[in-house]
C-alpha cells in the first residue's frame, strides 16, 4: 500500500499510524499481527543498518511474503537515510517510501537532494519524507547526540514548497532512544507548519512520550509515529525475562514465541493509543 494512502487518511481524520522499526522476521511478523488484531493501518520501517545486515532484496522478500496476506493496509518505508545508493537500492527493490536524510548538509544542499529523490521516487511510484534538522540521539548508526540547528517556520515552509516531499519530520523536543529526562517539547512548531503547508508530520522520538503527549501531537498533524526503542527494549526484555525463567530450557521456539507476544502486544497499544485502531480498510 502506498505510503501516501495510509498517512493523507490519517492527517485527515486526524489519527497517527506507527512506523515500526522491524530487525527480522519475528519482529515484522509480530507489528503486522498487531495491525490485524486491531484493524490498524501499518507502516513497517527498517533502518539502514538493518538493510545492509539482511541485503535489500532479502529483507523485500520477507516483507512481501508476510504483508501480502495481511488484513489490513501495510507499507515499507526506508527511515533515516542519508546514503543516495542505498535510497537507490530499496526504490529499485520495491520500497514505498524513504526518509532522504539531508540534516546534516547546509539546507540549499539538502533541498537541491531532496528534489532529486523526490523525483527518483515518483519514476517508482513512491513517495519521500524529508527533514531539515537532524533528531537528537543516534539510531543504528545514523545521528548525533548533539542538539542540531533548528530553523525558522519559514525555511521549513520553503523547502517543502520547492521538494514537494509527501510528509516532514520537524524537530519538536524529542530524541531518539531512552529519555534520561522528560523532553521538553514544541508542540506548536507541528500546528504552525501544518497551518502554511497541510500534509502529514511526522513524530521521530516517539518511545517514552506520555499517551497525552502523542495525542496532542497527533492532532496537530502528526499522521506517522515512528517506533523503533520501544521495540528493541520489549524484544531484548522479554528474552531476559525467558531466560532467567528457564535457565536450562534449550527450546528456541518457545522463547520466539515469547518475543513475539510482547512485540505483539507492544504494536497493539501503540496503534491502541495513535487511535489507528479500527480505520483498516
Ligand atoms: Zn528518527
Amino acid at each position: 500500500m502506498p505510503l501516501k494512502e495510509i498517512l493523507d487518511r490519517a492527517f485527515a481524520d486526524r489519527y497517527g499510524v506507527a512506523a515500526f522499526n522491524v530487525v527480522n522476521d519475528l519482529t515484522l511478523d509480530a507489528v503486522i499481527a498487531g495491525a490485524e488484531e486491531v484493524r490498524s493501518p501499518l507502516i513497517v520501517q527498517t533502518s539502514v543498518k538493518t538493510v545492509k545486515s539482511m541485503g535489500a532484496e532479502v529483507l523485500y522478500r520477507l516483507f512481501r511474503s508476510l504483508a501480502e496476506p495481511a488484513s489490513v493496509p501495510v507499507t515499507l518505508h526506508l527511515d533515516h537515510c542519508p546514503e543516495r545508493e542505498v535510497i537507490t537500492t530499496c526504490l529499485d527493490t520495491g520500497w514505498n517510501s524513504v526518509l532522504f536524510d539531508g540534516s546534516a548538509l547546509p539546507v540549499d544542499e539538502n533541498t537541491r537532494q531532496t528534489i532529486e529523490v523526490v523525483a527518483e521516487a515518483r519514476r517508482h511510484g513512491a513517495h519521500v519524507e524529508g527533514e531539515i534538522e537532524g533528531v537528537r540521539g543516534v539510531e543504528d548508526g545514523i545521528g548525533s547526540d548533539e542538539e542540531g540547528e533548528i530553523y525558522p517556520i519559514d525555511e521549513a515552509v520553503a523547502f517543502l514548497e520547492a521538494t514537494a516531499v509527501d510528509c516532514f519530520a520537524p524537530a519538536i523536543g524529542t530524541a531518539h532512544g531512552v529519555y534520561s529526562t522528560e523532553p521538553v517539547l514544541t508542540p506548536q512548531r507541528v500546528s504552525d507548519i501544518v497551518a502554511r503547508v497541510p500534509i502529514p508530520m511526522v513524530l521521530h522520538g516517539g518511545t517514552g512520550l506520555s499517551e497525552a503527549a502523542f495525542q496532542d501531537l497527533i492532532a496537530r498533524g502528526c499522521a506517522k509515529v515512528n517506533i523503533s526503542t520501544a521495540i528493541k527494549v520489549s524484544y531484548l526484555d522479554s528474552t531476559r525475562a525467558f531466560l532467567d525463567a528457564n535457565p536450562t530450557k534449550y527450546d528456541p521456539p518457545s522463547l520466539f514465541r515469547e518475543q513475539h507476544a510482547a512485540i505483539q502486544d507492544l504494536a497493539e497499544r501503540h496503534l491502541t493509543i495513535f487511535g489507528s485502531a479500527g480505520k483498516a480498510w
